[in-house]
């Protein structure tokens, strides 16, 4: 037996036989021509890439109809490129100048542009790397003749292993015949990663390399929630996974009988339990699941692996679709454009380009840079806010200064759409993410210019601790349940109680049960989470009194270091719901 620790990018878990998906990926015939075929493969290359960008555009319309726009639009990208000018001219010089084959000449050009995007030494580019072996792979397909990957023509389930998936395989994974996947490359951020999320299938990516000690059909765990796979378990290690699926399948089955029911404390205190979402039809798994509403849609899927900004009706188009799924009545909190560091990247984004991207003109730093983009976004808000409960978040504010440009820019686009007689919701409420220390220490001063507080713990955590939150190697220091983490949590809490504005959290923090009873008692009244935790907190919040959450809350502010706060939140967690902390190190769903 083997295990295997990498990053966890979509929960469940998984048992079955491998299926290793060979390394070599794509098989290159011969290296060169006569001369006299010169015509010949640049005649096979043009018919080839035609085909290559009909299957991308193809591919885009199934994904788009199966999982979504924005996954269907990585597709148009990958046509788009296939289809620019400067690349098929590289190409053909490939051939003609120095006699390639034509799937030679492809492989040697996709690659040098892949190596030139790794070298950069940043995830988002690595990642993107991939994206262009999978354009490879389409086209070296084409011109070989060979038939559509082997993925989407499986017979029996497997968990699926491989060196790195490209998003056209990752999309022709059949969720009923791939149980889980797992690979040695990729990152957190991958479309790869963001796929299997929305597909629903276990996966961990990251492994680092494993697939020499494993071959096809061998018995595989996947566990999706903490990161591992274990390879050929013992007798004991696959009877406990066994045993955690089958628990975890009838706790989802009985959290699943609360989705009508409301989220409400023991003595009736009502909560408002909401989801964080990244694409549109996520919206639906929020409510499908029992939630509220939206209290975090991440705008930044929309602007991913795009060579042009989306239009402003492209923007407005997704929100409806958010809003529609809530009815027209349910809260949506549209967070403005959070990108740079961490998050995907679009291609005119210069912020790439520094060395510290984190402290660097990231998220609204680089709106308020580029009112052009920011005020578009403005709009196709505000447009849709005409149709139902919609509310704007700014992320990532660090100063009061800052805070009220925004607000101005937000007046100049109202003024300009009230000129232009298109209609949106006047009283509109504005508010802002609370996730950098300094806005959470001027917290009184910020919510007197704001209708609520959002506290994004993620970057809270990050910037407190200055643990970058993506380094597993200072992922030790990481952890909001950190004391200094706490101390502003609750500073910024009683900042909004004072002015009498909404706070809740939307960081990872608000969907970990261990933490759900310290913010009730800290006093929030509204949490959003990631929709599959959503059954999960309510179950939690509907186990405990406010009295209870109190004590556990004061008791939790009394610790001096991150352990001793975690190990007690357990321990009180376990002692009113012993299935959810025991179930959330195995395979917690
Ligand atoms: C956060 O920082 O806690 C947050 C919710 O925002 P994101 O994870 O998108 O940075
Ligand atoms: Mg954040």
């Amino acid at each position: 037996m083997e295990i295997k620790r990498g990053i966890p990018v979509s929960p469940g878990v998984a048992i079955g036989l491998a299926m290793v998906l060979d390394t070599e990926g794509v098989r290159i015939p011969r290296r060169a021509v006569e001369p006299q075929f010169i015509s010949n493969e640049i005649t096979r290359l043009r018919a080839a890439l035609e085909a290559a960008v009909l299957e991308a555009r193809e591919r885009q319309k199934e994904i788009t109809d199966r999982i979504g726009k924005q996954v269907g639009s990585i597709f148009a990208g990958h046509a788009m490129l296939m289809e620019d000018p400067e690349l098929v001219r590289d190409i053909e010089n490939s051939i003609k100048q120095k006699s390639y084959s034509a799937e030679y000449a492809v492989s040697q050009v996709m690659r040098r542009q892949a190596k030139a995007l790794e070298s950069l030494n940043q995830p988002v580019f690595k990642t993107r790397a991939n994206d262009l072996f999978d354009i490879e792979k389409t086209i070296i397909r084409n011109l070989v003749g060979e038939e559509s990957e082997p993925l989407s023509n499986l017979r029996n389930p497997v968990i699926v292993l491989a060196h790195d998936l490209t998003p056209s395989e990752t999309a022709s994974l059949d969720p009923k015949m791939v149980f889980a996947f797992a690979t040695e490359a990729g990152g957190r951020a991958s479309h790869t990663a963001i796929m299997a999320g929305m597909l629903e299938i276990p996966a961990v990516v990251g492994l680092g390399r494993f697939l020499t000690d494993i071959s096809g059909g061998d018995e595989v765990i996947v566990d999706g929630n903490r990161g591992v796979i274990i390879l050929n378990p013992d007798d004991d290690t696959r009877d406990r996974y066994r045993e955690a699926q089958q628990q975890i399948g009838s706790h989802t089955r009985r959290l699943h009988e609360l989705r009508d029911f409301p989220a409400e404390t023991e003595d009736g205190v009502r909560v408002t339990l909401l989801g964080n979402i990244e694409f549109p039809q996520e919206g639906q798994h929020c409510l499908d699941r029992g939630g509220d509403g939206v209290g975090l849609y991440r705008t930044e899927f929309l602007y991913c692996n795009r060579v042009t900004e989306p239009s402003e009706s492209e923007q407005y188009d997704s929100f409806m679709t958010v809003l529609r799924a809530m009815g027209n009545k349910r809260p949506v909190v549209i967070r403005t454009l959070d990108m740079g560091s961490d998050k995907l990247f679009y291609p005119w984004d210069k912020s790439q380009d520094e060395r510290n991207p984190s402290l660097g003109l990231r998220s609204i730093r680089l709106c308020l840079r580029n009112l052009t983009l920011f005020k578009k976004q403005l709009r196709a808000i505000l447009r849709a806010s005409h149709h139902g409960d919609i509310r704007i978040m700014f992320p990532m504010v660090s100063t009061l200064l800052e805070l009220r440009q925004c607000k101005m820019i937000l007046a100049e686009v109202k003024e300009d759409l009230e000129d232009e007689g298109i209609p949106f919701n006047r009283k509109l409420p504005l508010g802002t993410m609370i996730e950098v220390p300094s806005a959470a220490l001027m917290a009184e001063e910020m919510a007197k210019e704001v209708h609520f507080f959002s506290i994004g713990t993620n970057d809270l955590t990050q910037y407190t601790l200055a643990a970058d939150r993506t380094n597993e190697t200072v992922a030790s220091l990481y952890s909001p349940g950190d004391p200094a983490v706490l101390r502003l949590i609750d500073h910024v809490i009683k900042a909004a109680h004072k002015q009498r504005i909404d706070v809740s959290v939307c960081g990872e923090m608000s969907g970990d049960p261990i933490y759900t009873m310290l913010l009730l008692g800290l006093g929030l009244r509204q949490l959003s989470v990631t929709p599959q935790n959503i059954p999960e907190i309510k179950k939690l919040i509907r186990s405990v009194t406010l009295d209870e959450a109190r004590t556990v809350a004061q008791e939790a502010m009394r610790f001096d270091t991150a352990r001793e706060v975690n190990n007690y939140l357990r321990e009180r967690t376990r002692r009113i719901l012993p299935e959810v902390v025991d179930l959330s190190g195995m395979g917690r769903n």
